[in-house]
């Protein structure tokens, strides 16, 4: 003869040998019905947690993603304008004229300078 149960949770009365007893073989007060749905909830839970803490954590980075790009960007800026001015920098030629740093082939191509080459050559 089986005996029967009523489970706590859903107050129906089972078998308790098919329903009220754990995987560890003890008797338990929810029948294994509510039990495992119990479980899945936990493990919803869980799951849900789980993608709380993955978007948060994404979400930190994509922010730290954008703050490090734009100071990758401003660092570039200023490093630009720093080349900028530095090619506009005026240097005295030993040919006695001045140019543009960045110009400096274009000057060295020039007849004045070319003239002063051929001055010490000779
Ligand atoms: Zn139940
Ligand atoms: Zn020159």
């Amino acid at each position: 003869m089986s005996q029967m149960k009523e489970c706590n949770l859903c107050l129906s009365v089972k078998d308790i040998h098919n329903n009220f007893i754990s995987k560890r073989g003890k008797e338990t007060k929810s029948c294994s019905t509510c039990l495992y749905k119990k479980n899945q909830k936990k493990k919803d839970y869980r799951n849900r947690n789980k993608d709380k803490v993955k978007s948060s954590h994404q979400r930190y980075y994509l922010e730290n993603a954008i703050s490090i790009k734009e100071r990758v960007n401003n660092y570039r800026k200023e490093n630009k304008e720093k080349i900028k001015q530095r090619k506009k920098q005026l240097i005295t030629c030993v040919c006695g004229s001045v140019y543009q740093k960045c110009s400096k082939a274009k000057h060295e191509r020039t007849k004045k300078h070319q003239k002063w080459l051929d001055s010490i050559n000779v």
